[in-house]
């Protein structure tokens, strides 16, 4: 009791007005570090920042090592020690805040069978499933691609993203999936009713068990909106789908950013509680 109500203090007096009394803020698990060599500040900078912004729990989950070279956007395999050595700096420095280790992993159909290796090689408090590639090469979020969201070919180039997002739900490597409407991302989005997507990939989840994150970064790219949209939020509550509330972070200011928009956007549609991870099992917390 003595705990929960100091918790609850501590959250109202760091972060006035965002959570309201006796409700935590979520656990931001969904943060990077410099060796995926785009994102700045090590773990202890960003702990640091949640504890400033009254989180009690973070998660990291750097993008994931490939067995060779395969772009400059991830962790390099022989990275992860120090992966390890970052976040035990983080926890060893800041115990009062509860820190997770995770990794976002590429799912790219042919390579199942390396995220299975992965999942052996660390004590991985949760593994987020990511689709940024899809068949044929082409890279959903990245600059160089962005014109052909432009084209006559987004149709087909959504029909694709959701269909690879459907197998890596159906895939049960992951514990959630991230971003799930990553392709809206600089503001390009298919005519029409877009629940025509988000339906087989919602079905999935509920079918599955997965849980899935709003994404608080999609305020922060051209989309100006979080991901997913709202009607994805509100099938996916309708479906009993489980959901956590996190950051994406690639700098410690974006620590728990607009958590307080995220939280109200996921009460609006009638979510009451959060999934939390820890050794890959799941509990639930109010929201
Ligand atoms: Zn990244
Ligand atoms: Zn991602």
């Amino acid at each position: 009791m003595v705990s929960v109500a100091l918790a609850a203090t501590r959250a109202l007096v760091a972060n006035p007005g965002s959570a309201g009394p006796n409700k935590m803020q979520p656990a931001d698990y969904h943060m990077h570090t410099p060796l995926c060599h785009h994102a700045t500040g090590n773990p202890v900078d960003y702990a640091r920042v949640a504890i400033e912004r009254g989180l009690d729990e973070i998660g990291f989950a750097d993008h994931n090592p490939m067995p060779e070279q395969f772009d400059d956007w991830r962790m390099s395999l022989t990275d992860l020690p120090r992966y390890f050595d970052l976040v035990a700096e983080a926890r060893g420095k800041f115990p009062q805040l509860t820190i997770r280790l995770g990794l976002e992993c590429d799912f790219i159909a042919g390579h199942e069978s390396w995220i299975e290796k992965l999942a052996g090689m660390a004590e991985w408090d949760f593994l987020i499933g990511s689709v940024h590639y899809l068949p044929g090469g082409f890279e959903v979020d990245h600059p160089r691609h962005m014109s052909r969201h432009m084209s006559g070919e987004r149709e087909e180039l959504w029909a694709s993203y959701w269909k690879t997002y459907e197998r890596a739900i159906r895939s049960g490597l992951f514990d959630f999936v991230a971003h799930p409407d990553l392709p809206k991302k600089f503001g390009f989005r298919p005519e029409g009713d877009l629940r025509r997507f988000y339906e087989p990939a919602v079905r999935a989840l509920a079918e599955t068990g997965m849980a899935f994150e709003i994404n608080t970064a999609g305020l922060r790219k051209d989309c100006r909106e979080m991901y997913p949209a709202r009607e994805f939020l509100q099938m996916a509550h309708e479906a009993g789908v489980p959901l956590t509330i996190n950051s994406d972070a690639h700098a410690p200011g974006e620590v728990g950013a607009a958590f307080p928009e995220a939280v109200a956007l996921a009460r609006a549609v009638g979510y009451r509680e959060l999934v939390r991870f820890c050794k890959r099992e799941r509990s639930v917390v109010a929201l």
